[in-house]
């Protein structure tokens, strides 16, 4: 497992207090959070400097976003050695009964076959249904 210092390290963004309590949180959640969850649950800090975090670490592709359906960008940790690249998207999966979302790491999206130079920069793959915890 990798630490916040080792992976602000890799990705060449530089640490500071509220990068490092961001993502200090991120990497303990096992669902995507939204800005607001992440602003609930680090009372101390303010959601402008929250935010901006979000869009550095965005940048260099420390997290990714997902677009989940629920109108509220969530965040999610990248996978160890992920460059936001095609190949590095995978599913995500939106539980309809707790509104958690979790990356599926293990689910790669398939290979999408695009017109003649049209380039793949993002996906949005979201499978909905019910977590393991809501569907007992
Ligand atoms: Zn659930
Ligand atoms: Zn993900």
């Amino acid at each position: 497992m990798q630490t916040v210092d080792d992976i602000l390290k890799i990705k060449k963004v530089k640490s500071t207090a509220i990068r490092t309590v961001v993502l200090t949180h991120l990497l303990k959640q096992e669902k995507a959070q939204s800005l607001k969850d992440i602003e609930n649950a680090l009372i101390y800090t303010d959601r402008s400097s929250i935010f901006r975090t979000l869009k550095t670490f965005e940048e260099n592709k420390v997290i990714h976003s997902i677009e989940d359906g629920s109108g509220m960008t969530k965040y999610a940790v990248c996978a160890e050695g992920c460059n936001c690249a095609p190949e590095d998207l995978h599913y995500h999966f939106y539980c309809t009964s707790c509104d958690k979302t979790f990356c599926l790491f293990d689910v790669p999206i398939p290979k999408i076959q695009l017109p003649e130079n049209f380039k793949l920069q993002q996906a949005n793959m979201v499978a909905k249904g019910l977590c393991g915890h809501c569907n007992k």
